[in-house]
């Protein structure tokens, strides 16, 4: 076995060209005035993200975002040189590991800025941190308030601290609601900069808001999304490519009798003799299960229903009608659509979830394949 050998048939190939694409067309929409740090939580929506922070930094990304201080970690192990900032919760009690490996982290309190204060003298270092603002979302951070600019004026004295930002996030919750979001964040941003509080970023806008809303990009922007090629904007478009494709090979064919049922519980049940497919993928890779008898994958040019319960680790597929059919055959899960594939958007309609949800759930067992660059 080589480093290099790719031990399963199931991979998700992730294209870094059509990457560095989705990046030179996200600079060019927001303009040489606005930085971009891309989002790269939840193992890069799926795809990878020490893999993909690379082709990021290198397209100009400013700095990277993840969520947690273990993705944070992970990417620093890979690249210590590289700005990553945790949009999450840290507990104090992990504060420790911010300063060490010099992550950005996300703070609402004069605690937290004394606690990474503290540890950061220690070590003659200065922690650094971006400050959130609750505009609405009631996720994290507090709401624009006099005590709270008190707070904020209050943190900017800690010794070895460096603000070096402040940020909200939109509710997406309508046109009027989104306005007075971003309202009350600038709103509070002014009076913050009366009294001495200065932010080199000021952010609020995610893929959506970026696109949409071009007058809330502030001089950051925090796409995660888009980079993957998932459009969700309403109301202007940017021509993003899906990145990955979702692939598999026919471990081995059936021929099933019409009347008789198949996989647990014999759920689907052959109307006509057919030909069935097992394939080596199932909801441990990240599929949703819900996709019986809704998803589909393409084998040789022909459309092959899922049929039948969708097991942990293999599925079936209805293959009677795929020409010269045989085991080994490439079957493409998700694809980008040109090929008749089921696309990621697609399968977030057929599931009922949302396009991140689809990508992020991948798990870590298909090997990533990187193509390009
Ligand atoms: C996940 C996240 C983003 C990116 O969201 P997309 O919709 O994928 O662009 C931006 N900001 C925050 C705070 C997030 O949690």
């Amino acid at each position: 076995m080589t480093n290099t050998e790719i031990l399963r048939d199931t991979q998700i190939v992730v294209d870094l060209n059509k990457l560095a694409g989705n990046m030179t067309k996200i600079k060019e929409m927001v303009g040489a005035d606005v930085d971009i740090m891309p989002v790269i939580k939840a193992n890069g929506y799926g795809h990878g993200a020490c893999a993909i922070a690379q082709t990021l930094m290198e397209c100009g990304a400013s700095a990277l975002a993840v969520a947690t201080l273990t993705e944070a970690l992970e990417l620093k192990e890979a690249y210590p040189d590289y700005p990553v900032l945790i949009m999450g919760y840290t507990p104090d009690r992990l504060l420790h590991w911010v300063v060490e490996k010099d992550i950005i982290q996300t703070i609402w309190s004069i605690e937290q800025a004394e606690k990474l204060g503290q540890l950061a003298g220690s070590l003659d270092k200065t922690a650094c941190v971006h400050i959130k603002v609750d505009t609405g979302f009631h996720r994290l951070g507090k709401c624009p308030s006099d005590e709270f600019a008190a707070e904020i004026s209050d943190i900017f004295k800690v010794p070895h601290l460096a603000v070096q930002g402040i940020f909200s996030h939109l509710a997406l919750a309508g046109l009027s609601e989104d306005e007075e979001q971003y309202q009350q964040f600038t709103d509070f941003i002014k009076k913050l900069e009366a009294i001495g509080c200065k932010f080199h970023y000021k952010h609020i806008a995610d893929s959506i808001a970026c696109v949409d809303y071009p007058q809330y990009r502030m001089n950051l922007v925090r796409p995660g999304a888009l980079l993957y090629g998932m459009k969700g904007a309403q109301y202007a478009d940017i021509n993003v490519e899906q990145i990955l494709t979702f692939k598999t090979a026919i471990s081995q064919l059936h021929e099933i009798p019409a009347g008789e049922g198949l996989s647990y519980d014999y759920l689907w049940k052959a109307e006509r003799d057919s030909i069935i497919a097992t394939l080596p993928f199932g909801y441990a890779d990240g599929y949703p299960r819900n996709l019986r008898d809704k998803g589909y994958v393409i084998i040789n040019g022909t459309r092959a229903p899922i049929v039948g319960v969708i097991c942990m680790d293999q599925c079936m597929a209805d293959v009677t009608d795929v020409p010269d059919v045989c085991c080994g055959m490439e079957a493409i899960i998700y694809g980008d659509g040109k090929d008749g594939s089921m696309t990621i958007a697609e399968a977030a309609s057929l599931s009922s979830t949302n396009k991140n949800d689809i990508i992020a759930r991948l798990t870590a067992r298909p090997p990533r394949v990187y193509i390009g660059k």
